[in-house]
C-alpha cells in the first residue's frame, strides 16, 4: 500500500557532512549469530540505576528468562539471552572502560535455545497501562545508543499530551546500517510496533524519519504501509547529527524544542525504530529484549556484516565470527566514529545499546597536531545547537570551567560536529566532555553541602 510521502526533503539548522562509509555492509542482510559459549551480562546497560540479580551461581537459566529485576522506576530488567548455567556473578570488564558487575552464563551447547516463553500476545485486549507494563517487563531500552528504558519515555507526565509518535530511523552516524537492515527485512515488526505505541501513547499521527541514503528502505515502507496506518514517512536529508532526538523533530516538525526542554514539551515522544520493530516482535513471539541487530564494519574487520547478536557476546567472539582483523587494525568504536565509544578490551560484552562496531586502521587513527584557533568560525556554523565552540574551546583548554555555563555548555550534545570541522585538530568534544563531567561533580557536591 501507498503510504503518504512528504515531497520536501527535510532537515535542521547547522550539522555537517561527514563522509559516509555505508558501502561496507549496506548490501548484507542480517545475518544470525551462533550462541557463543560464554555470555557476560552486565546489570548495567541501560540509563538509570543498576538491574537487580534474582538468580544465583549454579543455577539453570533459560533463553529469555527474567534474571536480574529493575530498582526503580528509571531501570530496567535482564533476561538471560542463551540457556546455560549462571556460572558466576562478579565485575567484568564493561565497554565503559569500567568493571561491572555481571551476570555470566556459561551456554548449554545441547540446547535448542528456545524462548523461555514463547506465545504471541493478544495486545488489542490489553490496555494502555497493561502494554507499558509488558514494555516494562521485557527490558526494552532505546537501542540507537543511549539506552534509555522505553517505559520511562512511554510514561508521560500529567498534563502533557503525546500528540505525534516519531520512529527514528535517521542513522545518521557513518559507517552504520543495523536501522537500515531493520527497516528493509523487519518491516511488519515496525507497522506492529507502531499500533501499540500508538495505543500507550494516545498519539494521533505517526512520522517515521530516514535519511535520504535510504532510499530503498523509504521505497519498501511506502508500498508495505497498511493503509490504516496514520503514519507518514519522511525523508530527510543526509546529514549529521540528524539522529539526535532534538535534531531529528526539528527536521521532521519543523518545530524546535527548546533549551532544557524533552520534546514531550511540544508533544512529541521520539523512539528508535529498532526498539519499535522490538516491541513489535515481542508482542508477535513473547521474545523480551536478549538480542540485537549490529553492523559490524569498517577497513578493519576482514568480513563486514549485520548481525543479530545475544546480548552478552563478547567482542572476541564477533571478532572471530566475522574472520578476525586486519593487521593494520588501530582502533575498536562501539557505535560510529562520531559518537563511538574506544574499546581497550576484547572481552567486552555486546549491550543493549551496542549498534554497532567500528574497526579502524592506521590510516583512520592518526595523532594530528594541535594548532591554535584561527577564528574561521566553522565549528560555529555547524553546531546543530548554535552554541560557540570556539570560545568554549579557549575556556575548557584554560580550565575556566566556571565561566562555561555562562556559554551554554550544558547544552552540548557532545556529536563532535566542531571537532570534525576544525581545520587547527582542537579537540574541542573531548574538551566539553570533560568539563561537562567536572561541572556536574561541582554542581552534585554544592547540592549535598
Ligand atoms: S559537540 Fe557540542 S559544541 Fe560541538 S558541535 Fe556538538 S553540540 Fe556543538
Ligand atoms: S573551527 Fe577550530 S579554528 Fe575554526 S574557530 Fe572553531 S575552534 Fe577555531
Amino acid at each position: 500500500m501507498q503510504a503518504i510521502l512528504t515531497k520536501n526533503i527535510k532537515t535542521f539548522k547547522h550539522g555537517v557532512h561527514p563522509e559516509e562509509y555505508k558501502e561496507y555492509t549496506k548490501d548484507l542482510p542480517i545475518e544470525r549469530m551462533p550462541f557463543m559459549d560464554e555470555i557476560v551480562l552486565p546489570l548495567s546497560q541501560h540509563s538509570g540505576s543498576p538491574s537487580k540479580p534474582i538468580v544465583k551461581q549454579g543455577e539453570k537459566v533459560y533463553r529469555g528468562q527474567l534474571i536480574a529485576d529493575s530498582t526503580g522506576f528509571v531501570s530496567a530488567t535482564l533476561h538471560a539471552s542463551v540457556t546455560g548455567w549462571v556460572k558466576v556473578i562478579e565485575p567484568r570488564n564493561h565497554p565503559s572502560g569500567q568493571m561491572v558487575e555481571s551476570i555470566v552464563i556459561q551456554t548449554d551447547r545441547y540446547s535448542p535455545q528456545t524462548l523461555y516463553d514463547e506465545r504471541e500476545l493478544d495486545w488489542h485486549s490489553l490496555s494502555p497501562q497493561e502494554l507499558l507494563a509488558v514494555i516494562q517487563k521485557a527490558g526494552f531500552v532505546g537501542l540507537g545508543g543511549a539506552a534509555f528504558p522505553t517505559h520511562v519515555k512511554l510514561t508521560i507526565p500529567e498534563g502533557k499530551k503525546a500528540k505525534f509518535f516519531m520512529v527514528n530511523a535517521a542513522e545518521c552516524e557513518p559507517y552504520l546500517n543495523s536501522d537500515y537492515r531493520i527497516l528493509l527485512e523487519r518491516t511488519d515488526a515496525i507497522f506492529l510496533g507502531i499500533r501499540i505505541y500508538m495505543k500507550v501513547l494516545a498519539a494521533e499521527k505517526v512520522y517515521i524519519g530516514t535519511e535520504t541514503n535510504k532510499w530503498e528502505a523509504i521505497d519498501t515502507l511506502g508500498r508495505r504501509m497498511p493503509d490504516d496506518l496514520p503514519c507518514e514517512i519522511v525523508p530527510l536529508e543526509t546529514k549529521y547529527p540528524q539522529g539526535a532526538e532534538k535534531m531529528f523533530t526539528e527536521a521532521v516538525l519543523h518545530r524546535e524544542v527548546p533549551s532544557g526542554k524533552l520534546p514531550i514539551d511540544i508533544q512529541v515522544i521520539v523512539n528508535n525504530v529498532g526498539t519499535v520493530a522490538g516491541v513489535g516482535e515481542m508482542f508477535k513471539y513473547g521474545q523480551p529484549l536478549i538480542e540485537r541487530v549490529v553492523t559490524v564494519t569498517g577497513p578493519g574487520i576482514r568480513k563486514p556484516a549485520n548481525l543479530m547478536v545475544p546480548i552478552g557476546t563478547k567482542l572476541s567472539d564477533v571478532i572471530d565470527y566475522c574472520g578476525g582483523m586486519n593487521d593494520n587494525t588501530r582502533q575498536i568504536l562501539f557505535g560510529g566514529p562520531m559518537m563511538g565509544a574506544a574499546q581497550r578490551f576484547l572481552d567486552v560484552p555486546i549491550m543493549k545499546g551496542t549498534s554497532g562496531i567500528l574497526f579502524l586502521t592506521d590510516y583512520q587513527v592518526f595523532p594530528r597536531e594541535e594548532y591554535p584557533c584561527i577564528r574561521c568560525m566553522r565549528c560555529v556554523d555547524a553546531c546543530p545547537v548554535f552554541l560557540n565552540p570556539s570560545r568554549l574551546g579557549a575556556l575548557a583548554k584554560v580550565r575556566l570551567y566556571e565561566e562555561m555555563p555562562d556559554y551554554h555548555i550544558m547544552d552540548c550534545m557532545e556529536c563532535g560536529s566542531c571537532s570534525y570541522v576544525c581545520p587547527s585538530n582542537i579537540p574541542l568534544v573531548q574538551r566539553f566532555r570533560v568539563s561537562k563531567a567536572l561541572l556536574r561533580e561541582k554542581m552534585a557536591r554544592e547540592e549535598a553541602a
